[in-house]
């Protein structure tokens, strides 16, 4: 069971940025007794609870104050709180802290043999992506109109299986689009891992925890550079 007074954090269960962001936690001191395919692990040493989910499930969770910390990627979370009316933008959390790692870029990538002479060669194409959010945002500002296909996952194959003409996906090296013959030709979005924290009243107990943590984590990313 969870206790209210104990910090709540959640971090991916198994992906990309998994081990980075446990590795960050112990690097910080917490002794955290992490069992495989475990929701939840305590911390033995503070007042600490860490909650293993789905990295989609992370800004959720954060905006419905069921937790208070999470790290996720930049571009789960602008996609998962995307608001269409940027004007009026909404606060939804407070960024602490960017983490330096889990970097990489939502890019437009084409197939190698099509000709490519800037973003209106990309006019009225199908493209497939898991991030129709942060796709449809960058479009709608450029004024060019364009078709979706909502894959989320194989999104590299979707032009090989005719399902699309383009794909906007996640590139960190590039050896994922080589392999699949395609030509990276837009950086759409830059992201990497952040530390989240939920807005509203914060007790003051759980503030002083947030704040050693912070202060350790600063001394880890130092430390790195
Ligand atoms: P989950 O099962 O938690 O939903 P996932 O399959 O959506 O996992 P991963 O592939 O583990 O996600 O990626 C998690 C995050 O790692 C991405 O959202 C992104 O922020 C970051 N990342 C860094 N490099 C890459 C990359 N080359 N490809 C994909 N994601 C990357
Ligand atoms: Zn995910």
């Amino acid at each position: 069971m969870l206790e209210k007074n104990r910090l709540r954090i959640a971090l991916q269960k198994s992906g990309r940025l998994s081990s980075e962001s446990y590795n960050l936690l112990i690097k910080c001191g917490i002794k955290i007794n992490f069992q495989h395919n475990q929701l939840i692990a305590f911390a033995e040493n503070m007042p600490i609870d860490i909650l293993c989910v789905r990295d989609d499930d992370i800004p959720g969770l954060i905006v419905d104050k069921v937790v208070d910390l999470g790290i996720v990627g930049e571009n789960v979370l602008e996609e998962k709180l995307f608001i269409k009316d940027n004007v009026k933008k909404k606060k939804f959390y407070n960024l602490l802290i960017r983490l330096d790692f889990g970097i990489c870029r939502l890019s437009l990538a084409i197939p190698k043999n099509s000709a490519y002479y800037g973003l209106d060669s990309l006019k009225n194409k199908r493209i497939a992506s898991s991030y129709p959010n942060l796709v449809t945002q960058f479009f709608y500002k450029k004024s060019i109109p364009f078709k979706l296909c909502i894959l989320n996952g194989s999104v590299e194959v979707a032009p090989r299986a005719g399902l699309a003409d383009v794909i906007c996906d996640l590139v960190s090296t590039g050896t994922t689009l080589e392999a699949n013959d395609l030509k990276e030709v837009q950086t759409v979005f830059n992201s990497q891992a952040c530390v989240i924290c939920r807005l509203g009243h914060i007790e003051n107990s759980k503030q002083i925890i947030i704040n050693k943590l912070m202060n350790r984590i600063n001394g880890v990313i130092k430390a790195r550079e």
